[in-house]
C-alpha cells in the first residue's frame, strides 16, 4: 500500500510518528504497550500493524501535522510546540486549522523560552520592545508578543538559533529548552517561558466516520489506559483496625482500598491502587501509621 494513497475511506488507522529523534522511542514503546506491533519494512517509512490494523509512517516531526492535514495521516505523535506552531501558520495563511491535540502523552518536556545574554539585567517583557528575537517558532512568538502588547522584530532561523546573539543576527533568543545546559554554554540564560510543551496525540479535528473511528477509540481507551498507570503501584499490606483512619490518609492518591478482616477482624488486610509516586519515605511513613508487611507490585494494565 502507497502511504500517499489518502481514500477517503478507510478501514486502516495510520499514525505518523517521528523517525528517529527524540520523540522516536517513546512514541514506540506507549504504541506497543497498547497493544500494537508491526512488521517492518525496508525502506523505513510505512510499518504494516500485524496486530490491530493500524500502521506506522516513520517521518520528520515537522511534516506531521500537515500529513494530517493533507489526509496522509489519521493520528501523529509530535510535540505541542510544532503542532501549535504549524496551527498559527495555517491561520496567517487563512487556511483552516484541521487538526487539533487529541491527548498530552506525559514525555518529551520542554519549554519555548525566551532566552536573553547573561549579563542583562532582566526586568520584564517590556525589556523587548524593538529588540530582535531570532527564533524557529515565529507564529508562537508573534501571538505572544501581541498578547503582550509589544513590538519587536522576529528573526527567523531554522537551526542553531541559540548561537545567533553571539554571531550579532539578532538580541535574544526564543528557542526550545529543557536542561538549559545549551543556552549557557552559549552564555544565554531563560527570563521566561511561552508555551509548556510535550508529546501529544495529534489528530483530526472532525471526527472520522468510517472503521477508523473504532479504532481510533479503542487506541485512545487503551493508551489512557497505559498513561494512568504509569506511575501506579498496587500496595498490600496489614494494619490494625484502628490505625485506619492515620494509614488512608497517607494514601490521597489511591483508589478506594480493597480491606479484608484477618485474625479475628482487629488486623485488616489492604490493597489500594496508587497513582502517586511510592518513595521509601512513604513506605516509611505507613509503616510509623501502623501498616505492616508493605508490599509494593508493578501494574502493568487495568481495564476499567
Ligand atoms: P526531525 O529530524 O524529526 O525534524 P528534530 O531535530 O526537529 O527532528 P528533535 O530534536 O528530535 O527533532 O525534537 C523533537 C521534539 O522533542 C521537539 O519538537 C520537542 O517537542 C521535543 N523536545 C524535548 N526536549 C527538547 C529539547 N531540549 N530541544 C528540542 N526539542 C525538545
Ligand atoms: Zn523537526
Amino acid at each position: 500500500m502507497s502511504p500517499a494513497a489518502s481514500p477517503a475511506v478507510r478501514d486502516r488507522l495510520r499514525i505518523a510518528i517521528q523517525k528517529s529523534g527524540r520523540l522516536s522511542e517513546p512514541a514506540r514503546a506507549l504504541l506497543a504497550s497498547a497493544g500494537l506491533s508491526w512488521r517492518e519494512s525496508r525502506d523505513r517509512l510505512f510499518c504494516y500493524g500485524e496486530s490491530l490494523p493500524v500502521d506506522l509512517l516513520l517521518v520528520r516531526d515537522d511534516d506531521i501535522p500537515g500529513l494530517i492535514a493533507d489526509g496522509v495521516c489519521d493520528l501523529g505523535i509530535v510535540g505541542r510546540n510544532v503542532l501549535a506552531e504549524q496551527a498559527g501558520e495555517r491561520e496567517a495563511a487563512g487556511l483552516p486549522v484541521v487538526f487539533r491535540e487529541w491527548r498530552a502523552l506525559g514525555f518529551g518536556g520542554c519549554r519555548l523560552s525566551i532566552a536573553v545574554p547573561d549579563g542583562w539585567d532582566w526586568q520584564g517583557p517590556a525589556q523587548l520592545a524593538g529588540k530582535r528575537i531570532a527564533t524557529s517558532y515565529p507564529n508562537l512568538l508573534r501571538a505572544w508578543l501581541r498578547a503582550q502588547a509589544i513590538e519587536a522584530d522576529i528573526v527567523v532561523l531554522n537551526g542553531s538559533v541559540e548561537i545567533a546573539p553571539r554571531l550579532g543576527q539578532a538580541d535574544l533568543i526564543c528557542d526550545l529548552v529543557s536542561s538549559g545546559a545549551t543556552l549557557a554554554a552559549n552564555q544565554l540564560k531563560p527570563v521566561l517561558d511561552i508555551l509548556h510543551s510535550e508529546a501529544v496525540l495529534a489528530g483530526p479535528v472532525t471526527p472520522f466516520v468510517d472503521a477508523r473511528a473504532e479504532l481510533a477509540e479503542l487506541l485512545l481507551r487503551r493508551m489512557d489506559g497505559v498513561l494512568r498507570i504509569r506511575d501506579s503501584k498496587l500496595l498490600l499490606f496489614q494494619a490494625p483496625r484502628e490505625a485506619l483512619p492515620q494509614v488512608l490518609q497517607l494514601l490521597p492518591d489511591a483508589e478506594p482500598p480493597t480491606v479484608c478482616p484477618v485474625e479475628g477482624g482487629e488486623t485488616l488486610a489492604l490493597q489500594a491502587l496508587c497513582h502517586g509516586v511510592m518513595t521509601w519515605q512513604r513506605l516509611e511513613e505507613l509503616k510509623r501509621a501502623g501498616a505492616r508487611g508493605l508490599m509494593v507490585l508493578p501494574v502493568e494494565r487495568v481495564l476499567a
